[in-house]
């Protein structure tokens, strides 16, 4: 293949572009920004399913407090009512003393009561109080993970807007170059992990890295400034600066 010398250097600039525009692509793909998500996204499941654990214990408690009240009261009733009765006098001696004996019994129930049910409204506040600490966590990490992606996509705007000034200036080199040199560009920069076009640096191609051997490099030396050269070793196109 033949090409005006100036359009195959004009192929190296091209492979600037594109290989600018790859670094990009690989550069977004691997922001440390979407670790960072992916690990906030973990840490907010494990928060939300804390809360709903200290929602539940919250209502367990809840429920352990109104039963306790709910226990006390019959029996603090019973004793009122035997108060009443003994205080009255209306009862005769033998009667009294047996009433007098369920008083006191009466007496060590309620206390016995009123101690479970003052246990469970500690265990409520308690519950309380670690619900809203759950809740605090789940709020500061939902922001932590709203922010975290905010910052994600201001990165990606920003690649996003850097990505279409590449193509504006890769379409500007592109346009003119021949087509049939375009199109051996494109076709060995797919198969050649990117890079279709390298430059003949003194003995070497920037585009392997491997020093001619003597006799390729002559015949580089011996063709056409228009003929188009393919590196010996990795049969991309070479540009002759
Ligand atoms: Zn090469």
């Amino acid at each position: 293949m033949r090409a005006d010398p100036g359009d195959q250097r004009r192929l190296l600039e091209l492979q600037a572009e594109d290989t600018a525009a790859a670094q990009l692509e690989r550069r977004v793909a691997n922001l440390p920004i979407n670790q960072r998500i992916v690990a906030l996204s973990g840490d907010l499941t494990l928060v939300n399913d804390r809360l709903v654990d200290r929602r539940t214990r919250l209502s367990d408690a809840e429920a352990a407090r109104q039963k306790a009240e709910a226990d006390v009261a019959p029996v603090r009733q019973r004793l009122e009512r035997d108060q009443r009765r003994a205080d009255g006098g209306e009862v005769d001696a033998r009667a009294l003393s047996s009433l007098l004996d369920e008083i006191e019994h009466l007496k060590v129930r309620v206390d016995n009561l009123e101690d479970a049910e003052l246990e469970a409204m500690e265990a409520l506040e308690q519950a309380e109080a670690e619900l809203a600490q759950a809740e605090a966590a789940a709020v500061s990490a939902e922001a932590e993970l709203s922010r975290a992606r905010a910052e994600r996509g201001v990165m990606v705007d920003q690649a996003r807007a850097e990505m279409a000034e590449l193509r504006r200036r890769r379409q500007a080199v592109a346009e003119g170059l021949p087509a049939d040199l375009l199109e051996l560009y494109e076709k060995l920069r797919s198969r050649y992990n990117g890079v279709g076009a390298a430059e003949l640096k003194g003995r070497r191609c920037a585009g392997c890295g491997l020093e001619a051997t003597t006799a390729d490099y002559d015949s580089y030396q011996a063709a056409a400034p228009d003929e188009v050269l393919r590196c010996a070793e990795c049969q991309r196109i070479l540009v002759r600066s």
